[in-house]
């Protein structure tokens, strides 16, 4: 008897289980478009699960030009994603799956009890209604391209698909899974990677203002980015933390992914040239060359696939038809306050809304 089978090639196969590829799978099973959630953790969503403290602040209730306007660099990659799904649809979306919201005084939103765990459970009620098969505790190891299709290949088996997503995240806090596969992959298959640099992350200090104070919020707060001949770059009213090492907090986060971004668009100037005034309580203390904490801490990773190499109408790859990427692992980031799972969600929903024909 001849028992080879040849496997039927499955629609998409959804690399990573976070919120990109969660939000992706939502929506790939409202449009029926037959998938599979490959994820590399024992369970979806890790990362979401720590998000703001386990609160989640999952977008921001605010149109989708403010939202583009603050999102900085990405905003025109990112432009017809964002619009076509807005802050405020995701918001609506959660409602219409039960969730019970809060809204902060500045637009940020949160699942109202408080907890993470209540988006991801949201996600996977909805995944496991629709019959999404989801293959936890299986990091993907490669990926090659097919005519047509990919194989897609884990520890213990092979899959074949038409398309894959790359929804593997950035490489910060790395024991959430999140670890530069599918960058490696990426790269495997002819696409330029941005250097990473950490985003969102405080800023080391041991000026005994700060240090005294270890563990001490200030909400109250703002820090500016200053040039060295004075003049005020960015400047931004929120939370600033003094901690063991540093500064950090939502203002001192903004600040530095900043100069993150301002540097990178000036590759002869250096951080020294530039400092950190934070203003809490009754102090004002300045940081000069400010020196950001490691990669792995970051809230967000700056840099990832490089985005002219991909069509933002698609988010398909220009290099390799039928790849296509959504969230992190892109080089997209933005500033605190929801924007980084919003981006995840309207890049995965971009993505899949292409697969399913919908341009
Ligand atoms: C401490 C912290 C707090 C944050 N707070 C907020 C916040 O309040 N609001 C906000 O908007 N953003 C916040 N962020 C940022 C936000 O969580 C991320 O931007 C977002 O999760 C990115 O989504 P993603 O799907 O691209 O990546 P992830 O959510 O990281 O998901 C990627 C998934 O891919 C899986 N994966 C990786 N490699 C493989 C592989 N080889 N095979 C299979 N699976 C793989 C990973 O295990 C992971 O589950 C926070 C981040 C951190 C670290």
């Amino acid at each position: 008897m001849n028992t080879a089978v040849r496997q039927t090639p499955v629609r998409l196969a959804i690399i990573g289980g976070g919120a990109a590829g969660m939000f992706a799978a939502a929506v790939a099973a409202e449009r029926n478009i037959p998938c599979v959630v490959i994820e590399r953790k024992a369970r979806l969503g890790s990362k979401v699960l720590m998000t703001a403290n386990g609160r989640c602040n999952f977008t921001k209730d605010i149109s989708a030009d403010q939202f583009l306007a603050d999102v900085g660099p990405a905003a025109a990659f990112v432009a017809q994603a964002v619009r076509e799904c807005p802050p405020r649809k995701i918001i609506s979306g959660f409602k219409s799956l039960g969730v019970r919201l809060r809204r902060m005084e500045d637009g940020r939103m949160f699942p109202a009890d408080g907890k993470a765990a209540t988006i991801v459970h949201a996600f996977g009620d909805l995944l496991r209604e629709s019959g999404v098969p989801i293959i936890s505790n299986c990091p993907v190891v490669g990926i090659e391209p097919q005519k047509p299709g990919f194989v897609v290949a884990t520890r213990n088996f092979t899959l074949c698909a038409e398309n894959v997503l790359l929804a593997t995240g950035g490489v910060s806090y790395p024991k959430l899974g999140s670890v530069g596969d599918g960058q490696r992959f990426a790269a495997g298959l002819g696409h330029s990677l941005v250097p990473y640099r950490p985003g969102l992350i405080g800023l080391e200090t041991d000026d005994p203002r700060v240090t005294r104070r270890a563990g001490q919020r200030f909400e109250d707060a703002s820090a500016r980015v200053v040039a060295g001949d004075g003049k005020t770059l960015y400047e931004y009213r929120g939370e600033v933390d003094c901690e063991t090492f540093g500064l950090s907090g939502a203002a001192i986060y903004n600040c530095q992914r900043f100069i993150e971004h301002y540097l990178r668009g000036r590759p002869d100037l250096k951080a020294a040239g530039l400092s950190v005034e934070a203003v809490f309580g009754r102090e004002c203390v300045r940081v000069d060359g400010p020196k950001p904490r490691p990669l792995k801490e970051a809230i967000v990773t700056i840099g990832g696939v490089a985005l002219d190499e991909v069509n933002p109408a698609t988010m398909e790859s220009r290099i390799v038809p039928g790849l296509y990427f959504a969230g992190e692992v892109l080089d997209i980031d933005g500033p605190t306050g929801g924007y980084n799972l919003t981006l995840a969600f309207a890049t995965a929903r971009r993505a899949v809304a292409s697969i399913a024909g919908s341009i």
